[in-house]
């Protein structure tokens, strides 16, 4: 039975082809769906400096809003870390205030689709997963 979510898992798992890794072996892929139905996904975005390096999830919420779209209702984030591709992808903490911060101007809570390479996730709101968001 297809989820909810499955297109925007997909698409986030589409995403890790693109993915720009550098150095690292471990590719990242986010989507971000948003209140208009459209859906915008990106791998990570290595830096040499790695400080500057994009996360997926925040490439893919720039994309969204590179098109105008700042209303996100939900994001999906998968990386290739678990060669089992049984451990669910969960943003760090910089992503989850990013989102909690896209929560916080869209108005709407925003479901953190956490997935496998399998295409199985978990769901949980934006404000379940991060404990002390600032701003408060
Ligand atoms: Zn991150």
């Amino acid at each position: 039975m297809k989820g909810l979510y499955d297109d925007l898992v997909a698409a986030a798992i589409a995403a890790l082809k693109n993915a720009y890794c550098g150095a690292s072996s471990t590719r990242f892929g986010a989507a971000v769906l948003t209140e208009s139905g459209n859906i915008y996904s990106s791998g990570q975005y290595f830096s040499e400096t790695y400080t500057l390096t994009l996360h997926a999830e925040q490439a893919a919420l720039a994309h969204a809003a590179a098109h105008g779209e700042h209303k996100i209702t939900a994001i999906a984030c998968v990386s290739t870390e678990d060669s089992d591709k049984e451990k669910y992808c969960h943003p760090c903490g910089v992503c989850k205030q990013l989102i909690y911060e896209s929560y916080r101007k869209g108005g709407a809570t925003i479901k953190v689709i956490m997935a496998n390479l399998k295409g199985e996730y978990e769901i949980k709101d934006i404000n379940e997963i991060i404990s002390h968001p600032w701003p408060y």
